[in-house]
């Protein structure tokens, strides 16, 4: 729209009172109500300008409201795609790309950790009761990290422990204390056994590739599964 078309009348008394104001020779009465028109119609446009105000302003406040409510959506929809739903680790394609990452910049040091005999929990005491398990290891486990490591779930009942710059002399201590603490009493949710893993380690120098050190991890978790379960290997 035209913005002249927004105020046709105001411009049609402007344009009167101008002709009125230019003539000099009229009646007292008519730039009385020449006067007294101009008079209404600024009125009007002040209360106008106060309602306008009052709706930005308005307006101004929902948006700000509506950018919070973005803003928390957007992070809760980042955190709903990079972490596992029940654990709340890190999921497989987000701990993996923490892992390739940290090898740009450091050397790491992986655990790769699988529940021993996972199924049979399952089938003996039902899949939700595995789910708590899980859940409760996991937190169990978290309590034994150091600050600067990330957990992430790669598997169904399979966790990947990201140490960067760690050697692999500090990464078998962290695994030992791991090991130690799912060993030292069961778990709430199962309390009549207790619920191990087995490790696999690995170490990578800055710049090794993700893909040799998870490969690293696996065999020595598979070793560990062969030697008995329980218990740690690393390659
Ligand atoms: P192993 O000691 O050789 O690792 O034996 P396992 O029984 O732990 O290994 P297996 O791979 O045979 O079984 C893994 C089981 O984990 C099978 C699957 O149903 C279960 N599982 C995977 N994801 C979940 C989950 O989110 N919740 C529950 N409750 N179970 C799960
Ligand atoms: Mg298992
Ligand atoms: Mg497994």
């Amino acid at each position: 729209m035209n913005l002249d078309e927004l105020f046709t009348e105001e411009n049609f008394i402007l344009d009167t009172s101008r002709d009125i104001a230019e003539q000099t020779r009229l009646d007292a009465e008519v730039y009385r109500q020449a006067l007294l028109t101009l008079n209404g119609h600024y009125q009007r446009l002040i209360r106008e300008s106060y309602r306008l105000i009052a709706r930005s302003d308005r307006a101004e406040r929902e948006l700000t409201l509506l950018n919070a409510q973005l803003q928390r959506l957007a992070e809760k929809l980042e955190y709903e795609a990079t972490h596992d739903a029940l654990t709340g680790v890190y999921n497989r394609n987000a701990i993996i790309s923490r892992i390739s990452t940290t090898l740009q910049q450091s050397d790491a040091a992986l655990i790769l950790l699988d529940i021993d005999h996972f199924k049979n929990i399952n089938d003996r005491f039902g899949h939700p009761r595995g789910d708590a398990v899980l859940q409760e290891l996991i937190k169990r486990i978290e309590c034994t990290l150091p600050g600067l490591a990330s957990i992430g779930r790669v598997g169904g009942e399979e966790f990947t422990i990201l140490l960067p710059a760690t050697s692999l002399e500090a990464a078998v201590i962290i695994a030992s204390t791991i090991h130690a603490a799912l060993n030292v009493a069961p778990l709430v949710a199962l309390p009549g056994q207790l619920v191990t893993a087995s490790f696999g380690l690995s170490w990578g120098a800055r710049h090794s590739c993700f893909e040799e050190l998870y490969a690293q991890a696996d065999r020595a978790l598979y070793q560990a599964k062969r030697d008995g379960r329980n218990r740690l290997r690393w390659g």
